[in-house]
């Protein structure tokens, strides 16, 4: 018996690995993590698969399950939205298991910062723009710690994509102003990548507003930097004439 934590993508049915999908056809017991999942990935599997919405349940009620599948001897899928490696709360899940020594493995997926990146045709580092991306949230029910508030980050003026904090952009856009000119450009994503998906675009002045008047308050991506709307930037070193690499010889194009 094993548990597969699957990366279900941002949204867009398509855009879960093959290796998730196949996955996921193949167990027995299924947990989502609620709104966020696609109900067509749901919709899709055999009738015999036992659903289990994770939102409704407790940690000790999601280990319940866990235990029965154990003694079912059926494996498990357990499906979250975008990719694992951020703001998925799996961390305690895998520490549960390794309390009931249960075998897992972690299937990546597309996360709504990439989504976000691609429906704006958007690369989030630019030669001498930005070079980092920041992946952080505003302080909710889980605090961030004091050496990571918003304010502080904000001081690197690099590219930053901001996850659960929708609901609170005029505090996002407070802090932010302290570093981030007026009018940098500050782009919201409400479900990148769904068939409702809204692109709002404005800056650190006017964003706050305007989102306020889409009454957008979930399941949106902040991004911010000046390689939102920039084409005033140099070509990367890359595919630069003067520039060789291990696969390709200096000047060789004539
Ligand atoms: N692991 C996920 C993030 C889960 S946290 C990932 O990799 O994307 C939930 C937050 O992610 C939401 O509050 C929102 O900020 C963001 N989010 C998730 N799906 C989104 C989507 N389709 N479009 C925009 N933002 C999304």
């Amino acid at each position: 018996m094993k548990v597969y934590f699957i990366g279900a993508g941002p949204g867009d049915v398509e855009l879960m690995t093959i290796k998730g999908h196949k996955r996921l056809h193949s167990c027995s017991n299924v947990m989502y993590a609620g709104s966020l999942i696609n109900p067509e990935i749901l919709a899709a599997l055999p009738e015999s698969t036992q659903v289990h919405d994770t939102s409704k349940l407790n940690l000790e009620q999601q280990v319940d399950i866990y235990k029965e599948a154990r003694t079912a001897e059926q494996d498990v899928a357990r499906l979250q939205s975008g990719d694992l490696s951020i703001y998925g709360a799996i961390a305690e899940q895998m520490r549960a298991l390794d309390n009931l020594s249960i075998q897992y493995e972690v299937i990546p997926g597309v996360s709504s910062v990439a989504a976000s990146a691609a429906t704006l045709n958007c690369e989030l580092t630019l030669p001498e723009i930005s070079q980092t991306v920041i992946l952080s949230r505003i302080s909710g029910r889980t605090q961030v710690p004091p050496d990571e508030d918003l304010e502080k980050l904000a001081s690197h003026k690099c590219t930053l994509c901001l996850f659960l904090s929708i609901h609170k952009i005029k505090d996002v856009v407070k802090k932010l102003s302290v570093h981030y000119p007026a009018e940098t450009p500050v782009i919201v994503v409400y479900k990148a990548s769904w068939k409702d998906e809204k692109i709002i675009r404005g800056n650190i002045e006017t964003i706050a507003d305007m989102v306020e008047a889409e009454g957008i308050r979930l399941t949106a991506l902040i991004l911010v930097g000046k390689v939102l709307d920039t084409k005033d930037f140099d070509d990367s070193r890359l595919y630069s004439k003067e520039y060789s690499h291990l696969f390709r010889k200096k000047n060789v194009s004539k």
